[in-house]
């Protein structure tokens, strides 16, 4: 897409500092990381989220995040990580072309996700079961 930050970067018109790379997929630092080592990994095609690339090609984006994950643990002596991804504005999406965030993590950090989590009332959770298996409708993994 030709206004696509990532696809300018995928493309080489704008300078990323880069990592692994093949014919389908870079892998990159953040330039703003949440800590120093935040890589981000992405097809080189334009998709903007994990509902719109197709399997093999995100299962190809995936292929990349073990041996970059113990890359960047080692050489920011991290103790874990966190695998993140975002899709459309209102999970926090400010590029719309689908990536991975491999965030090395330290216990003295300070960052948190912040998550709020709940509870369903009572047969919430098995109709929504029913309606996501509805519509999955006979989808198998090709
Ligand atoms: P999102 O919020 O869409 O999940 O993440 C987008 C990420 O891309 C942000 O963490 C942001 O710092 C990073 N980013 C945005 N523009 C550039 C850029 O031009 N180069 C690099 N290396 N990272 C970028
Ligand atoms: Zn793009």
């Amino acid at each position: 897409m030709r206004d696509c930050v990532f696809c300018k970067i995928a493309r080489g018109e704008i300078p990323a500092s880069k990592l692994l790379e093949n014919n389908e997929v870079l892998s990159f630092l953040d330039i703003n990381p949440v800590n120093p080592g935040h890589i981000l990994v992405m097809p080189k095609k334009h998709y903007e989220t994990v509902m719109d690339i197709p399997e093999k090609e995100l299962g190809r984006v995936m292929e990349m995040v073990p041996a970059l994950s113990r890359a960047v643990v080692k050489v920011t002596r991290a103790e874990g990580l966190n695998l993140f991804q975002t899709n459309r504005a209102c999970a926090g999406q400010t590029i719309p072309h689908v990536h991975f965030h491999i965030i090395p993590r330290h216990s003295t950090d300070g960052f948190s996700f912040g998550w709020r989590q709940g509870n369903y009332p009572e047969g919430e959770m098995e109709r929504l079961r029913k309606d996501i298996i509805k519509t999955l409708g006979d989808y198998r993994l090709r």
